[in-house]
């Protein structure tokens, strides 16, 4: 009976990071988003990529890379609200559905996610470990979950092509006021 709480509590998590699984994300995104569309509530969706991900394996070892994994992932859940659902969608890929979010605040919510893995110190790693996001928000980008999820991939895409650690939405994010990148808090 107790092993059967726990799997069903394990169930839809990810083992390495704790947070919501692929499954979960097929299972419960779809009907989210065609809620939140029958309702006329923006909902936004960020996809977020690790940069250069295989490098840091390549270099420092599968664990250095796991441990790299499950680092972000807690400093994802802080850089959230409450309501703001994090999937590990795949191996160093992760998705943030904000049900309720618009897309000017989703950029936001992403550029400071964009920061907080910036700046996010992982033991054996002298340099930061950066992700690219894309961003997209319901129902300008798309009114079902798989076209949502083809422009934010497609804006993730130009996030890589632009040259990383950066966010991509429609439009360009703003900047918080008196932060620094990581870059420019180095000396020089
Ligand atoms: P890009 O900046 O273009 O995203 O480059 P990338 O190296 O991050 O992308 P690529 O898809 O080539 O590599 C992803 C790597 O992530 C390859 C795979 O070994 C690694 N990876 C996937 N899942 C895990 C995991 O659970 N643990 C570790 N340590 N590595 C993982
Ligand atoms: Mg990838
Ligand atoms: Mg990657």
């Amino acid at each position: 009976r107790q092993r059967y709480e726990a799997l069903l509590e394990e169930a839809g998590h990810d083992g390495l990071t704790g947070l919501l699984d692929r499954g979960r994300f097929d299972r419960e995104c779809p009907a989210a988003v065609r809620g939140a569309v029958a309702i006329g509530r923006p909902l936004s969706l960020l996809l977020i990529d690790i940069d250069h991900f295989k490098q840091i394996n390549d270099e420092h070892g599968h664990a250095v890379g796991d441990e790299a994994l499950r680092r972000i992932a807690r400093e994802m859940g802080f850089a959230t609200r409450a309501g703001d659902r994090i999937f590990r969608y795949g191996g160093e890929e992760f998705v943030v559905v904000c049900d309720g979010l618009a897309h000017a605040p989703a950029l936001v919510t992403a550029e400071r996610l964009r920061r907080t893995i910036a700046a996010t110190e992982i033991a054996g790693l002298a340099r930061p470990v950066t992700a690219s996001i894309g961003v997209a928000t319901a129902p300008e980008d798309g009114g079902i979950l798989a076209e949502l999820f083809g422009t934010a991939d497609a804006r993730l895409y130009a996030a890589k092509e632009g040259g990383r650690d950066r966010v991509i939405g429609r439009m360009p994010p703003q900047r918080p006021e008196g932060t620094m990148d990581w870059a420019e808090k180095r000396p020089a």
